[in-house]
């Protein structure tokens, strides 16, 4: 399963990031998704339920930025977002483009801590 190897992935980032910073408890993973990157979010939320178990992250929400498509326009010569794909074409000109400019993100955006209580 897709997700699920996504999920594990990002707790091994999570659990490297957190013992580099001396340990804690996690309270909020937040990462950021492209819609190209083809990751269903509802898969990747039950995935990370069951990849974070036993480890730092076990009790932490996972919140997701989503990034809308953005292609270079070589006709107008600017970046451009995309309300909608397909198709990949400047949403002004029609001009088609492959320039993927962003979208295909899946990035470990932040990781929030608990406040440690002494
Ligand atoms: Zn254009």
């Amino acid at each position: 399963m897709h997700e699920l190897s996504i999920a594990m992935r990002i707790v091994e980032m999570v659990e490297a990031e957190v013992a580099a910073a001396g340990g804690g408890t996690v309270q909020r993973v937040q990462l950021r998704i492209g819609e190209l990157a083809g990751v269903h979010e509802a898969a990747l939320r039950f995935a990370f339920e069951q990849a974070r178990e036993g480890t730092v992250a076990s009790a932490a929400d996972l919140s997701i930025v989503h990034l809308p498509v953005v292609v270079f326009c070589q006709r107008c010569q600017q970046p451009r977002e995309l309300p909608r794909i397909p198709p990949l074409a400047c949403p002004e000109c029609g001009q088609p483009s492959g320039e993927i400019r962003q979208g295909e993100e899946l990035e470990l955006e932040s990781i929030e801590l608990l406040e440690r209580a002494l």
